[in-house]
């Protein structure tokens, strides 16, 4: 059975497979605290549960109802140089608890997807552009006007491994240390 450890950071708990993840997404907090003070304000108010899945992959998905944001662990393994990254998507998914929380996702569904998504590309760029991330700035351009999350082919498959996680998560099957 696979360990996790979680510890709470800014008040966001954080759930990840080996405890180096938490220094990570510390430095990438304090990066942003140092960034942009409101958008770290809205990000410790919005985010629930960051959980850094034991997949090695680069996906991420926002389970909006359970406030659980799930993160492949190679986002954060391999890409130790590029804050942009992490940190902009983290913007733009904490959108997406605010649209949630205002009510401008649909509850019951908790669908994300047109305007929705829109909004929170639109932030996320707008992040990127006033902190000089070009070279995530001109994917993340790209991908909104190809309305990427339309053609996204791998959500499906990738959904059900989250699903799967956050079921397991639930019941209380996963091991956890807290730290
Ligand atoms: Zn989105």
């Amino acid at each position: 059975m696979q360990q996790f450890y979680s510890k709470k950071i800014f008040g966001i708990l954080i759930i990840a497979p080996s405890k180096k993840h938490f220094d990570i997404i510390e430095g990438y907090l304090f990066a942003l605290l140092d960034l942009d003070k409101r958008a770290f304000l809205k990000v410790i108010r919005l985010m629930g549960t960051i959980f850094v899945t034991p997949f090695n992959d680069f996906y991420n998905e926002l389970f909006l109802k359970n406030n659980i944001w799930f993160v492949d662990k190679d986002f954060l393994d391999k890409k130790k140089n590029y804050k942009g990254a992490f940190i902009s998507v983290l913007v733009h998914e904490t959108h997406h608890r605010h649209q949630y929380v205002t009510g401008k996702i649909e509850k019951k569904s908790g669908m994300v997807g047109g305007q929705i998504e829109k909004a929170a590309y639109r932030i996320q760029i707008a992040f990127l552009k006033k902190h000089n991330f070009s070279q995530e700035l001109r994917r993340k351009q790209r991908q909104l006007k190809e309305s990427a999350w339309e053609t996204d082919d791998s959500s499906g498959e990738s959904d059900k491994k989250y699903e799967n996680l956050l079921a397991l998560y639930k019941s209380g099957k996963l091991k956890i240390t807290k730290i």
